[in-house]
């Protein structure tokens, strides 16, 4: 067993903005690092896997874990209920595992307070009308809709202050690199190498 705990990081962002497909990319070329599985009360999209993408519950079972205090942070986004396992998240992060939550600020402003030295990032969109392309390509959507997809996305980027790092997803390569650098220099970071390599420092330091 580890005697380093991994790092936690929060990533948020407004629908549109590419978070997933930025995390999933990092996760991909960063086997080390792991993505929280929430659990949510919203309906399964297509090509979703109960398990993978989230753990689907019924209002019920949520509930229950709710009262059971079973949840870190919770929180309805839109029309559902999202929360993070505190158990599962514990348990990953005794393992020395770095972990990442996919949460909205109020998920994050719970997290925060409960774990100061969790590092917090934001991804935002190029421009507004960017935002509004990728809002209006996700389906078939009306325009009313799609306006208030706009507005609550704005209401969350309006938290971007509330971040330790800002990610704009521009190009998505670049996107990439930035937010691979925010993990690669916190791996750096005095105190978490100062655990990995303590057998070099003693040797250095004799
Ligand atoms: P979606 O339903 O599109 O997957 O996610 C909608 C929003 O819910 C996104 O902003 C996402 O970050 C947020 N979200 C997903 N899981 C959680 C969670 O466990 N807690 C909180 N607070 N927000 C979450």
């Amino acid at each position: 067993m580890s005697t380093t705990s991994g790092t936690l990081y929060i990533i948020s962002a407004p629908s549109g903005a590419g978070k997933s497909s930025l995390v999933n990319a990092l996760i991909e070329s960063e086997p080390h690092i792991r993505v929280s599985v929430s659990h949510t009360t919203r309906a399964m999209r297509p090509g979703e896997v109960d398990g993978v993408h989230y753990h689907f519950v019924d209002h019920a079972q949520f509930t229950a874990m709710l009262e059971q205090g079973e949840f870190l942070e919770h929180a309805q986004v839109f029309d559902n209920f999202y929360g993070t396992s505190q158990r599962a998240l514990e348990k990953t992060l005794a393992e020395g595992i770095d972990l990442i939550l996919e949460i909205d600020w109020q998920g994050a402003q719970q997290v925060r307070k409960l774990m100061p030295l969790a590092k917090s990032i934001f991804i935002l969109p190029p421009t507004r009308e960017a935002l509004r392309h990728r809002l209006t390509n996700r389906g078939q959507d009306s325009g009313e809709i799609i306006e208030r997809r706009m507005r609550e996305a704005v209401s969350e980027m309006s938290h971007y202050v509330e971040y330790d790092y800002l990610v704009i997803n521009d190009d998505f390569s670049h996107a990439l690199s930035d937010l691979k650098a925010v993990f690669r220099a916190n791996q750096l970071l005095q105190s978490a190498q100062h655990q990995r390599h303590a057998g070099l420092l003693s040797e250095l330091l004799a």
